[in-house]
């Protein structure tokens, strides 16, 4: 299938593709900018809240319904949901890992422009959240995993201990993205009580998708021997979809449900022990984030790195993910390609 091509077997040392060198630099160069100007941006937004900044015209008639996504993947499900009769924004670039992301002041602006403010929860999108309290503003807040347990290590999970936060993957789930669609309906209807029969058809016809996504999935895991469905991500990514496809997480580079924490040797001597004794073959990364320390397990365990996944960002309508499903279709396709 085509789109495998874009998946790579890391070399140590080098990046996966310009492209993923590029996505990094601005990355950092976006997370430099907020901080220097993340207190400017939260007066430039007072100050426009306060001269009447909105969708409210000076007349007090409303404008067409502003949305906003956070993540991209989360723009394409509720812009699935809209249809054509609303345009969803979104907050973070393609490309650029959310667990890291911190608002720059146009973001804070666009929130405090738009009357729906589409998050994903479970600390995901902790910073924005504080900052746009911080900046008041008329949106209301969707948080669409509302409703969802959050996940529980199973037994026989290596024990990271009680210092994990929520695990806020559920959109790995297509079934948990139901749970997506649900709040988003009617968080549209109630923002837009004329288009509610045009929410429901599309959300109705949407979850038919992922119905399908879901059985996708299923017949592709399939392929996989049980014994051979070990999963090792660079962090703790991919606990909803192991519950969902019957596989085993195994352990992470990074033992955490963020991408930012921190790891001891101990933890990655004790990680490579696993890999060896349970044959796992493959540590994924995803695409955004840095492999260096899952090329040094890898090169002790002996096992080959994945770079490449793309569970946190959709690609441009020119890359192997532009919509939600595709990218779960992509990264099942690597998942199963490499562990069969
Ligand atoms: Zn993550």
């Amino acid at each position: 299938m085509a789109v495998l091509g874009a998946t790579v077997i890391r070399r140590p040392g080098a990046f996966a593709s310009a492209a993923a060198r590029r996505m990094a630099v601005r990355a950092r160069a976006v997370a430099g900018r907020t901080v220097v100007l993340a207190a400017v941006g939260l007066i430039a937004v007072l100050a426009m809240l306060s001269a009447g900044c909105g969708s409210r015209g000076s007349d007090g008639a409303r404008g067409p319904v502003k949305v906003i996504a956070t993540t991209s993947f989360l723009r394409d499900i509720a812009q699935n949901v809209a249809g054509g009769r609303l345009t969803v924004g979104e907050l973070i670039p393609v490309g650029v890992d959310p667990h890291e992301w911190q608002p720059a002041p146009a973001d804070l602006a666009a929130v405090a422009r738009s009357d729906v403010l589409i998050v994903n929860g479970g600390g995901l999108e902790g910073t924005l959240l504080k900052a746009v309290a911080n900046a008041g503003g008329h949106a209301r807040v969707v948080t669409v995993s509302a409703g969802l347990a959050p996940r529980v290590p199973k037994p026989g999970e290596p024990d990271y201990g009680k210092a994990l936060a929520v695990d806020p993957h559920w959109w790995l789930d297509p079934v948990d993205v139901i749970t997506y669609v649900t709040n988003i309906r009617d968080a549209l209807v109630a923002a837009d009580p004329p288009g509610a029969g045009i929410y429901q058809a599309n959300a109705a016809a949407y979850i038919q998708k992922l119905k399908a996504l879901d059985a996708w999935i299923r017949a592709q895991v399939a392929t996989v021997p049980p014994a051979g469905r070990l999963l090792v991500m660079n962090h703790l990514s991919h606990g909803y979809f192991a519950d969902r496809y019957g596989f085993k997480v195994v352990g992470a580079v990074i033992p955490s449900v963020t991408a930012g924490a921190s790891v001891t040797p101990a933890q990655m001597a004790s990680l490579v022990r696993t890999i060896e004794r349970l044959h796992v073959k493959a540590i994924f990364v995803e695409l955004e984030e840095n492999p260096k320390l899952a090329d040094q397990i890898a090169s002790a365990a002996h096992v080959k790195v994945v770079t490449g996944l793309l569970d946190h960002s959709l690609t441009s309508s020119s890359g192997p993910a532009p919509d939600y499903i595709a990218m779960m279709k992509y990264d099942t396709h690597v998942i199963v390609e490499n562990l069969k």
